[in-house]
């Protein structure tokens, strides 16, 4: 028996990513059983395989799928909403917009750092193209959530700025990658190792292009260790799935003040004696944010280009 990671799946194989080496392999039936209504096994997921030699052909089996320590899900369609697994073990979640050319919309990036928290996956914000407004602009613009406790590296894919910092930060873990299309992700992947960003925008383009079951989720091996997840769906990663009275504890910037406010159960949207609010008028907590907490509270959508 040895154990891996799955780095491909499709049509019922799965490429699996072991200490000796690749292999396919196939579901057991009870887990094959399991797959048919839930997503058992996706890429990300630690797996036990186990060899059978049935005459000369040799095949490997998927045992056991090991717990989950994050999933990110979107919605599956149908009527009842459900969330579909997409990928399994993501340990952190790239979130890249661009200093200028888009202009950054901040407000999506509220959203995205909330379905980070609240999957429990660690969000980096990564802002490109800082050669086009210079870096000191750039921090003006992002300052406030490196003040709410999130870490934000300032990058220039062209001029390899910051570069070498982002792929450190990929190495020996596996990430995934999201932000508005135009804004440079393919080209840090690119320049972090040659030929990433391609792989990834193939599929990006795919999906966008709405050929979604043709598209394999896979995992894009990194030279240093870890992997960059490549899957078909992340970009309709929404909010549907977060109960709105959970939504306070997915700023980090409210956590030490919710026990503050005057009446229990405070949605911090009217309230008097809001201790959120409070914050929010002394200059504790940035405006733009508690906008986006108010606007998500009240179920609003965000339109924008948003990739995978
Ligand atoms: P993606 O859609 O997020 O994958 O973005 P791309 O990597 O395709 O880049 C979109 C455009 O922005 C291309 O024309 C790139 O050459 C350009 N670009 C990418 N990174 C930078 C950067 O750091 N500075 C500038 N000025 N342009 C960049
Ligand atoms: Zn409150």
């Amino acid at each position: 028996m040895l154990t891996g990671t799955v780095r491909r799946a499709q049509g019922g194989l799965y490429e699996v990513e072991t200490p000796d080496g690749v292999i396919e392999a196939v579901l057991r039936g009870r887990l094959k059983r399991e797959q048919r209504t839930g997503e058992k096994v996706v890429v990300g997921d630690r797996v036990d395989v186990q060899r059978e030699s049935t005459g000369e052909e040799e095949a490997w089996t998927i045992e056991n799928v090991h717990e989950r320590t994050t999933v990110l899900a979107r919605k599956a369609p149908g009527k009842a909403p459900r969330p579909k697994a997409i990928v399994a073990n993501v340990d952190q979640v790239l979130v890249v917009f661009a200093a200028a050319k888009p202009d950054p919309h901040l407000r999506m990036l509220d959203r995205f750092l909330v379905i980070a928290e609240s999957s429990d996956i660690a969000p980096l914000i990564i802002v490109n193209k800082v050669d086009l407004i210079g870096i000191d602009a750039a921090r003006a613009i992002f300052a406030h959530y490196e003040r709410a406790g999130y870490t934000v590296m300032y990058t220039a894919a062209k001029a390899g700025l910051g570069v070498a910092e982002m792929g450190e930060a990929l190495c020996g873990r596996l990430s995934a990658l999201t932000g508005p299309s135009g804004v440079g992700k393919s080209s840090l992947l690119n320049a972090v190792q040659p030929g990433l960003g391609l792989r990834v925008s193939a599929i990006s383009e795919a999906v966008n292009k709405g050929r979604h079951t043709t598209v394999t989720a896979q995992l894009i091996p990194l030279e240093c260790g870890g992997w960059v997840a490549d899957t078909p769906g992340l970009r309709e990663l929404g909010l549907w799935e977060i109960d709105r009275d959970q939504l306070h504890f997915y700023f980090p910037e409210f956590e030490n003040l919710l026990d503050d406010c005057r009446y229990p159960g405070c949605t911090h949207t009217h309230e008097p004696g809001c201790a959120v609010r409070a914050a929010v008028d002394a200059g504790h907590i940035h405006p733009g944010r508690y906008d986006s907490y108010r606007r998500m509270y009240a179920g609003e959508q965000e339109e924008g280009g948003w990739d995978g």
